[in-house]
């Protein structure tokens, strides 16, 4: 694998340290956790109360904003009283869009300067222009003496650099190239590390960040793989920008910089949520310990040695499965989205008046229920039918037999699903169980691990497909010290998928998160929506999976809900509106959070609308260019709304810029009426 060593084992990749003050990134050192202050930058006050709260949380790097020559000078008080204030070792860094002058000033006071490839010199007007290529090195080289005067002003003073290229924030140059790519972001970026290099500078951190995780986890493997190529090994800045609040943000999150992580790449990160910024620590630090936790040595990776390569890392593509009619109108596999399967008991199962059966009402309902089933008396307990538009999952103990469930299911109305874990020398009984299901018409999940399943090949080439389906075995923890090789949760199900390509098969795969798939765990919602965030979304950015289920969250509605989270988060189902919203920071111009959560109120039930809410005109056009409608400030108190990537209304009174909203969404036909109790509480 071009971009990283392994896609089965975190093996960290190599990278020079970087130097931020006292702080080093990338190297031997840790994962280092940084966030940003929203404050206003020249009200010095409040920018240090901010700093030494985020350093009070674990923040190891601060980042403030920088918006002009007058804000980057309040850096040098800022520095002096948090240095002053104890916090002399945590380092700054000046984030800067637009001006080389703001840049020039924050260089002198802070430990790092952030720029933005896509503004530092260039425009972005979404202007279509062809460049032949003497236009092109003509634009290059008045980049190089744009920058150049940075580089070599940090070199001097021992600073630190990133390229921080945003997806939102492409240059009309770069677009007009190489479009709005991950290519198009690597590209970017590349320009400025040449430069950097041409002056004999390697203090240098890069980030690719994206509202879309699927974009962003392309852009840097891509990223990653051209400086393999080119023999450089800088280190990297992980983060979702405009990930949004609330479970969406920290699930966008997980799913990009988790899988980064995950597959060894990644050195410093920021969890971006439209909260408060310590609130972003935490997420940050269980993200950290998870991934570290994986560490593995460069040695002993059998898998990365034999197998070939099964996905095309830098470009989305769906693996291609057999379809598999599993209850009224619930078709898995292609062109189908991945369908909801939720556990539940054997009481809830029978019980009418059930949470489990209310999903009618619901516009997520869980599609296929999972129960245990231990003995013949739990078979014998089951309901006489479920709603046919649901399947039913019978997870059934070793212990059963084929006729034991033949018996049971004999007056049963429907498709049931049997999941049983089969390892290798159970070939017979998979037979006996491929023979039943086959026979009357239900569907057989078979749980195995790649190893046993290229044991059990024969039995499986003389079945067929079309009424099977496959998962991990979830009774083996794939984190187990017993096992030599080691692999995480993600690593396991592509050696399961991997192995299935090997006999040639296309059946649909089940992404299970169960215990057994949890890395460092904690007992805490939020480490158990990290690990399904990670897991789940992962896979399907890398095109696998097509039935999920979070098993880990033993409450119905929340683990109901945060399947389909998830699958929003990864853009593999929609299901309710798509909200990208800025974290805030010194340049926005209005009350981010209480904002977004009033928008949300009022919009948060037009399924499949993608609404922008952006602090400023930063990353705000480009980053919402695939967003439905944006409200963006334009000016203090003041909102521009857009259609798509066009500014349709400016300078709008913000005490009338919901309404106009709403009217916009309307006027474009987006609009439908709640349905009582569907509107989101702010
Ligand atoms: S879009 Fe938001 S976070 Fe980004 S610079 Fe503007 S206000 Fe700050």
């Amino acid at each position: 694998m071009s971009y990283c060593t392994s896609r089965f084992h975190t093996v960290r990749r190599p990278t020079l340290e970087v130097r931020i003050g006292q702080v080093g990134v990338g190297g031997s050192n840790p994962i280092r956790v940084q966030s940003m202050t929203t404050s206003d930058t020249q009200d010095v006050a409040t920018t240090v109360k901010q700093s030494i709260a985020l350093a009070e949380v674990g923040c190891e790097i601060v980042r403030i904003t920088a918006p002009n020559v007058q804000a980057a000078r309040c850096l040098k008080d800022i520095r002096a009283q948090f240095s002053a204030a104890g916090f002399v070792r945590i380092p700054l860094v000046a984030d800067i869009h637009f001006l080389p002058a703001a840049a020039m000033e924050a260089v002198e006071h802070v430990e790092k300067i952030r720029v933005n490839p896509g503004n530092y010199a260039d425009k972005k007007k979404f202007a279509v222009k062809e460049y032949t290529d003497a236009d092109y090195d003509q634009e290059l080289q008045r980049l190089h003496d744009s920058f150049s005067p940075l580089v070599l002003r940090a070199k001097a003073l021992g600073r630190s650099l990133r390229i921080g290229t945003n997806h939102g924030s492409l240059s009309d140059r770069i677009m007009n190239r190489y479009g709005d790519t991950p290519l198009g972001m690597v590209e970017s970026a590349l320009e400025f590390l040449r430069i950097g290099e041409s002056h004999g500078f390697n203090q240098m951190i890069l980030s690719m960040k994206s509202s879309n995780p699927k974009v962003m986890i392309e852009a840097y493997r891509l990223l990653v793989d051209r400086m393999n190529q080119a023999g450089m090994r800088y280190p990297l800045h992980l983060g979702v920008t405009e990930a949004g609040d609330g479970e969406d943000g920290r699930i966008k999150s997980a799913i990009g910089i988790g899988s980064l992580l995950f597959d060894g790449l990644g050195d410093t990160i920021r969890v971006s949520l439209t909260e408060d910024s310590v609130y972003e620590i935490p997420v940050a630090q269980a993200l950290v310990k998870k991934a570290m936790s994986l560490w593995a040595p460069q040695a002993g990776d059998r898998k990365t040695e034999s197998t070939p390569d099964r996905i095309d890392p830098f470009h989305f593509s769906k693996r291609a499965t057999t379809a598999l009619t599993l209850a009224e109108g619930c078709v898995v596999g292609p062109e189908q989205p991945p369908r909801v399967i939720v556990r539940t008991t054997l009481a809830e199962l029978s019980d009418p008046k059930s949470e489990n059966k209310k999903q009618k009402s619901n516009d997520t309902p869980a599609e296929g229920l999972l129960v245990s089933i231990a003995s013949v008396a739990d078979l014998g307990a089951l309901p006489p039918s479920i709603p046919a538009d649901c399947f039913l999952v019978l997870e059934l103990a070793h212990s059963l037999s084929v006729a034991d469930v033949q018996a049971a299911l004999a007056d049963w109305r429907g498709s049931v699903v049997i999941l049983r874990a089969f390892t290798a020398d159970e070939a017979e009984t998979l037979r006996a169980f491929t023979q039943f299901i086959r026979a009357h018409g239900h569907h057989l999940a078979a749980a195995t691990t790649d190893d046993d399943l290229a044991l059990l090949v024969p039995t499986l080439r003389e079945l067929g497909d079309d009424r099977l389906l496959f998962t991990l075995n979830s009774g083996l923890s794939v984190l187990s010290s017993q096992l030599s090789n080691h692999l995480h949760p993600t690593g396991r199900y592509r050696a399961l998928v991997d192995a299935l390509a090997t006999i040639g098969s296309h059946a649909p795969v089940w992404i299970r998160n169960t215990s057994a798939t949890t890395v460092a765990p904690e007992i805490s919602f939020l480490s158990r929506l990290l690990d399904a965030s990670i897991l789940t979304g992962t896979l399907l950015c890398d095109g696998l999976g097509d039935l999920v289920s979070i098993e880990t969250e033993a409450d119905f509605t929340r683990a109901t809900k945060l399947s389909y989270n998830v699958l929003q988060g990864a853009g593999a189902r929609i299901s309710k509106t798509e909200f990208v919203a800025c974290p805030s920071c010194g340049r926005t111009l209005f009350d981010l959070q209480a904002t977004t959560q009033r928008i949300r109120a009022q919009t948060g039930h037009l399924k499949g609308v993608k609404l922008a809410i952006m602090g400023c005109i930063v990353n705000g056009p480009g980053e919402m260019a695939d967003a439905d409608f944006g409200y963006v400030g334009g000016a203090p108190g003041k909102i521009n709304l857009y259609v798509g990537k066009n500014c349709v209304q400016y300078n709008i009174l913000q005490a009338e810029a919901d309404g106009r909203l709403i009217a916009l969404i309307k006027e474009h036909g987006k609009w439908t009426e709640p349905s009582s109790g569907t509107t989101t509480k702010p």
